[in-house]
């Protein structure tokens, strides 16, 4: 069973960080859900609020929202946006509960979202605590209890922006190369964070290098790096 789960703060992470692996995901014919927590109207819009200082934080949401249904549509994922609000994100029992239905209802084999540290960014390593908690309490209580119980998901990290400050170690390579024109198309949705594009683009071919290194695999053009933050169970070593 594929189904991806995919955790972002902000409304453009999944597109920057992770949509060669659900544009893959879906190509082997995977089942993936996108959730965004927020529109990152606050934070992650400066583009948006430079072009017009009139601006409501409702007006950058509904952009926000276009250009993320967009980016989706493009990888062919479905999304679910949360409306957290951010900068600051803040979490509730409510909103860990809410979660919790959503992974609950998906019942995903394999989640990713950020990772546990990001010095430049509040919401985030609150993303992660919440994936952590959300997940955890769908799956990992161990015995029947007064709520739905799945399978553990895998979990893993993806690539936050400056890696090494938060303390990531990739561990997992996903081979992207057959995908990367969706990952182009669905970056070019995201006109509120067009800096991030080229080194978007930059980065998955700097990371193939290091899958190409890793594997042997010299057919490996694009690439995006995960971390695994649970050990997996193989049935066979080889
Ligand atoms: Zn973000």
């Amino acid at each position: 069973m594929k189904k991806l789960l995919v955790v972002g703060a902000h409304s453009g992470d999944f597109v920057w960080r992770a949509a060669g692996t659900l544009a893959k995901t879906i190509e082997e014919g995977g089942t993936t859900l996108v959730v965004a927590m927020s529109y990152g109207e606050r934070g992650e819009s400066g583009e948006l609020w430079k072009e017009d200082p009139n601006r409501t934080e409702e007006s950058v949401k509904i952009i926000r929202r276009e250009q993320a249904n967009k980016a989706a549509d493009i990888i062919g994922t479905p999304i679910h946006f949360l409306d957290w609000g951010d900068y600051p994100m803040l979490l509730t029992d409510e909103r860990i509960k809410q979660l919790t239905d959503i992974i609950g209802d998906f019942e995903p084999t394999v989640i990713l979202t950020h990772s546990e540290k990001d010095p430049f960014n509040p919401d985030h390593p609150l993303a992660f605590q919440a994936v952590q908690r959300a997940r955890l309490l769908s799956s990992g209580a161990g015995v029947p209890s007064a709520f739905k119980n799945i399978n553990p998901p895998a979990w893993y990290s993806f690539e936050p922006h400056q890696p090494e400050l938060s303390g990531f170690i990739p561990d997992t390579f996903i081979d992207i190369s057959s995908v990367i024109n969706k990952k182009i198309a669905a970056m070019d949705c995201m006109g509120a964070q067009n800096y991030l594009k080229d080194y978007y683009f930059e980065l998955a071919s700097r990371r193939a290098n290091h899958a190409r290194r890793i594997s042997g695999k010299k057919e490996i053009k694009f690439a995006e790096a995960l971390q695994s933050l649970v050990p997996r169970v193989i049935s066979s070593i080889f």
